[in-house]
């Protein structure tokens, strides 16, 4: 069996849940279990109202509630056809009754906890899955809605909630199992879950594809596909490089050095459980679905480019630390930190010396409470509109001198920070903003003219 999970755009309108039963279509006879987010918008829209609703304003609430009811009859009607419609109009209105009475409810306590909060947002993936099953069916397809708070167990930590996985593999095998067998397609929400005890959860935003890896490592699935609206990873930003290419195969750990930079394709983090168990997952786009994607892999295979890829961030400050009298002493780091601690800002790149330290965070960041609890340490300057760039590749880990012929192609530029090492497969540098665009250019010229093509499209 496989996995085929498709996101919020891929499910977003009548057109594209029709192109969903399409692909689904095509693989058949490899048994897929769908997975499916929320309409696009859709959570985002039932957290609003949530919102509304906990702040005492029922009346917003229920507007906002009465719109995404009409989203969900217009597609329906669309999709199914006015007998089938009809049939599933009571089911999707007694969905609409009870998150109605819930945003009453709500209102009237005037306090939305998170446990209430994901008793709201699961709502997005319930009507979805109830919506494209019936869709599959009216397409000859034969499909079954699984309740995934049924098979989807966790603790309750709400909103960000951490699957069980022994009691969940269980429960999926008992819900799902017999449905393939029978020769059906099982179709699942993603993103939600229950307790133990059922109380609805659900696994932090963005979660079916995470979804998708719990139940394909659950099932032993033979590959888990996640359907967005991109070809798959590119070598790098097609905008600045319009000759970018497509990346057939890319290991885990290089995805996840570039998830950082990319964040619009998955973040590779969520489908773990699947890597773990050696199970492919692919990239792949549900408006042209000939093409082949991106495979991540457990290890990448022999590469004959150095890299995979080239990323940058822009909007980034460098933060530059100097404290003279701290050489040979011991705890500047730490009381460094602890200073980006106590203000909850994430640092990125960081490159020391005996008595000095340079870091960098988003610009968006506030850096200026930072930088006067920082002067109380030492010297402290910092300066906006620089990038990082970002070389990807498990070759770095094996041949010497890559690191040179980087940096010989770029003698003529200002490099204000390196770094390389701990992962062992980035190359990570900081630059001024403005030279992004001839950085990679040049670069993705010297490294990507001949590509290896058991590894790029
Ligand atoms: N619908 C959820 C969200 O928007 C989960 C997902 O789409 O992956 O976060
Ligand atoms: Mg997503």
């Amino acid at each position: 069996m496989i996995v085929m999970k498709f996101g919020g755009t891929s499910v977003g309108d009548t057109r594209a849940i029709e192109r969903v039963a399409g692909i689904v279509t095509e693989r058949l006879t490899q048994k897929p279990v769908v997975v499916v987010s929320a309409m696009a918008k859709v959570t985002d829209q039932l957290l609003t109202m949530a919102k509304a609703a906990g702040s005492g304003d029922r009346k917003t609430a229920l507007k906002l509630s009465r719109e995404l009811r009409e989203r969900h009859y217009n597609t329906a009607g669309e999709l199914l056809g006015t007998a089938l419609f009809t049939e599933f109009h009571s089911d999707l209105g007694d969905d609409f009754e009870s998150l109605d009475e819930l945003l009453r409810g709500i209102s009237a306590v005037g306090e939305l906890t998170p446990r209430t909060t994901d008793h709201v947002a699961a709502y997005g993936e319930m009507l979805s899955s109830k919506l494209v099953a019936a869709a599959l069916s009216a397409h000859g397809l034969l499909s079954t809605m699984v309740d995934s708070r049924k098979c989807i167990v966790t603790d309750n930590a709400h909103t960000r909630a951490t699957p069980l996985f022994d009691e969940t593999n269980d429960r999926l095998r008992a819900h799902v199992l017999p449905l393939l067998n029978s020769g059906r397609v099982p179709l699942m929400g993603g993103f939600i879950g229950a307790t133990k005890a059922g109380i609805t959860t659900t696994i932090g935003r963005g979660g079916s594809d995470f979804s998708a890896a719990i139940v394909g490592a659950g099932l032993d699935a033979e590959k888990i596909e996640i359907w967005t609206d991109v070809d798959g990873m590119m070598t790098t930003d097609p905008n600045i490089c319009p000759d970018a290419r497509r990346i057939k195969v890319i290991s885990f750990d290089e995805a996840a050095e570039l998830a950082y930079f990319g964040a619009k394709v998955l973040h590779p983090a969520t489908v773990l459980p699947a890597i773990q168990k050696n199970i492919p997952v692919y990239i792949l786009n549900s408006r042209n679905p000939s093409c082949e994607g991106t495979r991540i892999a457990a290890r990448a295979p022999a590469c004959r480019n150095f890299f995979k890829a080239i990323a940058a961030k822009r909007r980034i400050t460098i933060v530059d630390v100097a404290a003279p009298r701290m050489l040979l002493a011991h705890g500047f780091l730490k009381s460094i930190f602890d200073a980006f601690d106590r203000h909850r800002i994430p640092v990125d790149v960081v490159s020391t010396s005996e008595v000095s330290v340079s870091l960098t965070v988003d610009s968006n960041e506030s850096i200026p409470a930072l930088a006067a609890d920082l002067a109380k340490l030492a010297d402290v300057k910092y300066e906006g509109r620089k990038a990082i760039v970002c070389l990807v590749g498990e070759n770095l880990r094996e041949v010497p001198g890559i690191a040179g012929r980087v940096f010989g192609e770029l003698s003529d530029l200002k490099i204000r920070m390196i770094s390389q090492g701990a992962s062992e497969i980035n190359l990570t540098f900081v630059i001024e903003e403005d030279a992004v665009p001839w950085v990679i250019q040049r670069l993705h010229r010297v490294f990507f003219s001949e590509l290896d093509p058991a590894v790029f499209a």
